[in-house]
């Protein structure tokens, strides 16, 4: 699409160009998407006899009396007048503003539009904007449109730009929506929309705008995925050989659930097809995921290739490792682990025996991505907690072994927006049933009053055999640290002292001695365990059965509900205690805990009180920022905008006849892919 530069507008040299270039805008075209964040209703007239204080209005009178400007130092000129209209009188002030005095006319009518303050029972306004009545509709009189700023730049040279820029180029904006489809969605045309977006007529237009805006970044965002899908399905897989469960069953210390059973059954299907496999497996916190992943890679091995699984974490990968190495050690797979930790020496001689292919099944962290890892034949990449990943590194994984089954398991329960979108291309399997004879945590939301009692609460529960995380917001202290927050290497010190008997350990990320911190709180050697977040994802030890977290209130609820799952995972009755230190709000928020154990619910209602970006930590979930569309309501329209895309697949999968549209999705596939 032809683009055109900034300087090409009015006002716009090479300086203020460079302003707009800290935004990311260098043409017009880019500036017609650069949409307002909010508006400001300067439509209501009020007139002076129904002005409160504190209020920001338009007022519509007559300029009485010429303004007199005096000069109260240098560099400070006032420039004072009333207005006058049928109810009353309005004072106003201007501070440094010349052109006030020659602008105002006396006798004319104008409409002002400011902040009321009522002193000494006047009504009065400081700076405000104005136009003659007559000429309403540019400063006064609509909805103004408000942008993202950065300095050196004002909402009049926006403003201004964004105008110019509709007049000269909106008409030739390109439509990737045929006009059939636009007819059958109830859209508006684009130009319109655009027009609409940042000049409002009216609230009913800018909601047909908005909707017909985010519609297009939905929809743009289902065609990217679902060709992605298509791509998949049709690339050929290595053909794996079937595996008999009930040998590797036989090996377990329990018997799978029906839900286990059923996403291996499901991933064998896809893995002995002959073509690629992209499946998410999708289950609650402690519903047993890496089993599944097990099956996969003893069915990987037995076929003669070799699997890989990437966990997000260390710690993670270390504790997979403790419990698989030995599991498929008895079938003759021979296992690695592959951390950045390893020394440079061990790296490289496990990097050879992957390269050589005598090392069979390897789990690790990102490391795996590295360029230095190559795999002699490849069959499988397991990424665990995948919603800890970005689109990008999945992408870079897929690199590595072009033509590789790829399964992804995620514990977050992602609400069904999210997940049509972050997994839109990948098949699903879902884990809806926990090993039996877990109880369900017993959830406390406290303040810092019970303190004490919570202390004598976890010693209690050592007593009696079991173990305890504390999890703390921040590491340590600095100088700016509020003093109401908690942090880990403190609350290490304040309960070791509390508790001399007790072993109390810490952990966190800065910490080098992560695995052998984790390994000695599984093996019981430390009763106690301070931590960050970092034991936020899959961390399994059973015989902990009291989880407390500290300063609640900072953690999103779906990882608050993580961070419980790793307690009751054993035969104790667990509890888990959320220290709060925040107001009503996020007490209500933390309330939902109390009352629900399913994650999928909790999300939900996570994802709707704090949108999708903390939902996940901006930059976690890999998605393009939908700046229109809202995922925590626009569900429908989402829908709509898949089944659209469906559609346009369907006649013209390569979209060879959709021309806009091919071009948009390509920009999009490369932005992911980055
Ligand atoms: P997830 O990764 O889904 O959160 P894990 O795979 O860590 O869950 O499993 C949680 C715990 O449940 C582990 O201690 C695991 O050994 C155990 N487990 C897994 N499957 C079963 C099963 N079918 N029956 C009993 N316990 C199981
Ligand atoms: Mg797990």
């Amino acid at each position: 699409m032809e683009q055109h530069d900034l300087q090409t507008l009015k006002g716009i040299g090479q300086a203020r160009a460079k302003v707009f270039a800290r935004l990311g805008l260098f043409t017009c075209e880019e500036l017609l998407r650069f949409y307002p964040y909010d508006y400001q209703d300067r439509r209501a007239k009020v007139s002076v006899s129904n002005l409160l204080h504190g209020m920001t209005a338009c007022v519509c009178g007559m300029v009485a009396l010429t303004p007199q400007e005096t000069m109260i130092r240098k560099g400070l000129l006032l420039t004072k007048l009333t207005v006058v209209e049928d109810t009353g009188r309005l004072h106003i002030t201007f501070f440094n503003a010349p052109y006030a005095k020659t602008a105002l006319q006396v006798g004319e009518v104008y409409v002002f539009f400011g902040k009321i303050e009522v002193k000494n029972n006047r009504f009065e306004m400081v700076n405000p904007v104005f136009e003659p009545e007559s000429k309403q509709g540019q400063t006064t009189g609509r909805l103004m449109p408000i942008y993202h700023l950065t300095a050196g730049l004002t909402q009049y040279a926006v403003r201004s730009a964004v105008s110019q820029s509709l007049a000269l180029w909106a008409d030739a904006a390109p439509d990737i929506l045929p006009p059939t489809m636009r007819q059958a969605y109830g859209l508006c045309d684009i130009a319109f929309a655009l027009r609409e977006i940042h000049a409002p007529t009216a609230a009913e237009t800018l909601q047909q705008a908005r909707r017909r805006l985010a519609f297009d970044e939905l929809f743009l965002l289902s065609v990217g995925l679902s060709w992605m899908k298509q791509g998949r399905q049709q690339s050929p897989g290595p053909r794996f050989t079937p595996l008999a469960l009930s040998d590797f069953e036989a090996a377990l210390p329990f018997r799978l659930t029906g839900a286990q059973r059923r996403a291996i059954a499901e991933a064998q299907a896809d893995l002995t097809s002959g073509t690629l496999m992209s499946r998410l497996v999708q289950g609650d916190v402690g519903s047993g995921k890496t089993m599944v992943a097990a099956a996969l890679c003893l069915m990987a091995a037995h076929s003669g290739t070799q699997a890989a699984l990437m966990a997000p974490t260390e710690i993670l990968a270390e504790q997979h490792y403790a419990t698989l190495a030995p599991l498929l050690t008895q079938f003759g797979v021979s296992t690695g682990l592959l951390t950045g930790r390893l020394s440079p020496k061990r790296k490289k001689a496990l990097q050879a025996e992957i390269a050589a292919g005598t090392l069979t099944f390897v789990i690790g962290t990102h490391a795996l991505l590295s360029e230095q890892v190559t795999f002699a034949n490849l069959g499988i990449i397991i990424t665990d907690e995948q919603h800890r990943f970005g689109v990008n590194q999945r992408i870079s994984l897929a690199r590595k072994g072009q033509g590789v089954h790829t399964l992804v398991m995620s514990a977050t329960p992602i609400p069904r927006t999210l997940a049509l979108l972050l997994y839109g291309e990948l098949d699903v399997s879902v884990l809806d049933e926990l090993p039996p004879g877990r109880t369900p945590v017993k959830t406390y939301v406290v303040d810092m009053g019970m303190r004490a009692r919570i202390d004598t609460f976890i010693d209690k529960t050592v007593k009696e055999g079991g173990q305890v995380f504390v999890v703390c917001p921040l590491i340590e202290c600095t100088e700016d640290t509020p003093d109401t927050l908690q942090e880990a290497v403190s609350e290490q010190a304040r309960l070791q002292s509390l508790f001399p008997a007790r072993r109390v350990g810490l952990v966190h990320g800065k910490l080098k001695e992560k695995a052998a911190v984790m390994a000695d709180f599984a093996a019981g050697l430390l009763h106690i365990l301070v931590s960050t977040t970092v034991i936020e994802v899959g961390v399994d030890v059973p015989n902990a059965n009291l989880m407390v977290v500290q300063n609640a209130e900072r953690f999103g609820l779906a990882q608050l509900h993580q961070l419980r799952g790793r307690v009751g995972r054993g035969k104790r009755e667990s509890f888990c205690i959320l220290f709060h230190t925040g107001g009503n709000e996020s007490l209500a928020r933390l309330k939902l805990l109390e009352q629900s154990t399913d994650g999928f619910a909790i999300a939900q209602a996570d994802l709707a009180l704090r949108g999708p970006g903390e939902f996940f930590g901006t930059r976690q979930h890999g998605l393009p920022t939908l700046r229109v569309a809202d995922l925590s309501v626009d569900t429908p329209l989402l829908e709509q905008a898949r089944q659209a895309a469906q559609e346009v697949l369907a006649e013209d999968p390569q979209l060879l006849t959709h021309t806009a549209l091919r071009r948009h999705v390509d920009a999009l596939m490369e932005k992911l892919g980055e």
